[in-house]
């Protein structure tokens, strides 16, 4: 079987998932360059929880983890099967971390639909997700993700979804396409790592903006996964797209281990809505 990619997605605010921009673009070429998967295991910032769990229901629900939001979002629905059988094979290869099955708690929430929508829109490949352990460092985090590196092998897909800089109270509404000096210094010094050293973005905590590109380490951490990934198979990754999002928010996606598409999209990244964006948006 040919060798999946590995990739990750700056998602931005959920209404990206009902735009066309130059990211929903870059996000539409990835899906159309990949080899089709066999299946397709998302980390998203939104599966932020205290425990290391796998979704195994068949048949996973779309999960709309914010409010605030106009009620076209709501109504997204994203049909993908799940695939029960990814359980056990991830918990093998994943040993002795260990792994739960989740039946009936989690989905496909809107840090995995808001992407897939655009990569994958007929919804027809298999999708589950890995939660993010909140107890646990970033050592672990990226060793996770190398422990995943093999499942390429076998058809499947590993993705993550956050963004690089997400800080939601130093949104600028009058910065809709650009980056607060110190959101482009931290996204640069992570895009020089990710094309050079990849698992030396686990030291990033160090960089002297980490406090504002990373208030909450949520939307930082899928990046390790897909860091762990590309240390483990000694694949630098390449930059899909990049640029920023209301002064605080960077957009930057990935790819590890394919030939980068060229996009043409244009447009900023979505509109938030009216209102305090911040105020327990959840996005
Ligand atoms: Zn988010």
């Amino acid at each position: 079987m040919t060798v999946m990619p590995a990739a990750f997605f700056g998602h931005g605010n959920p209404m990206n998932a009902l735009e066309t921009n130059r990211y929903t673009a870059a996000w539409r070429a990835f899906g159309e360059a990949v080899p089709r998967p066999r299946a397709i295991l998302v980390v998203s910032a939104h599966w932020y929880v205290q425990a290391t769990a796998i979704t195994a229901m068949p048949r996973p629900r779309t999960i709309h983890d914010f409010y605030g939001f106009p009620p076209e979002l709501f109504d997204v629905e994203y049909q993908a099967p799940g695939l029960p059988d990814l359980y056990d094979e991830v918990a093998d290869i994943v040993h002795p971390t260990w792994v739960g099955a989740d039946l009936d708690s989690w989905g496909i929430d809107h840090g995995a639909w808001s992407v897939l929508l655009h990569a994958f829109p007929q919804a027809d490949i298999p999708v589950v997700q890995l939660s993010i352990n909140a107890l646990k460092p970033f050592d672990y985090h990226l060793q996770l993700g190398a422990a995943l590196a093999p499942l390429r092998e076998d058809g499947v897909l590993v993705i993550g979804s956050g963004n690089v800089v997400h800080n939601l109270g130093g949104v600028s509404r009058a910065l809709p396409d650009a980056g607060f000096d110190w959101a482009q210094r931290f996204d640069e010094r992570a895009k020089e790592l990710m094309l050079t050293d990849p698992t030396e973005v686990g030291r990033l905590d160090g960089h002297r903006d980490y406090d504002l590109a990373v208030p909450t380490p949520d939307h930082f951490l899928p990046l390790l996964y897909v860091a762990g990934v590309a240390g483990a198979t000694g694949t630098p990754a390449e930059v899909l797209v990049d640029g920023y999002s209301y002064g605080s928010l960077s957009m930057t996606a990935y790819t590890v281990g394919m030939d980068t598409p060229a996009t043409a999209g244009s447009g900023v990244a979505a509109p938030l809505p009216d209102g305090p964006p911040a105020d327990g948006a959840n996005i």
